[in-house]
């Protein structure tokens, strides 16, 4: 059992089940992240996804299922 630093109540787990707090165990209270530190961090993760979504978008995984399906249309 721990007590939760976010909402302090007690959790058990990985997470709080109140408010699903990541429970770090062993880890000092004083090394939790900044908010600063978080919020660059979620700023470099959009940016992957935003890069990941373009180059998702330079093979559109449904122009090649239409292609295809196309061709079978073509066959029938
Ligand atoms: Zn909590």
């Amino acid at each position: 059992m721990f007590r939760c630093p976010n909402c302090g109540l007690k959790a058990s787990g990985d997470y709080c089940q109140w408010c699903h707090y990541p429970i770090l165990r062993g880890v000092p209270k004083r090394g939790r992240k900044s908010k600063k530190q978080e919020a660059a961090e979620a700023r470099e993760r959009a940016q992957r996804e935003a890069v990941e979504a373009k180059e998702a978008e330079v093979v559109p995984p449904t122009r090649v299922i239409t292609s295809k399906a196309a061709n079978r249309l073509e066959r029938h």
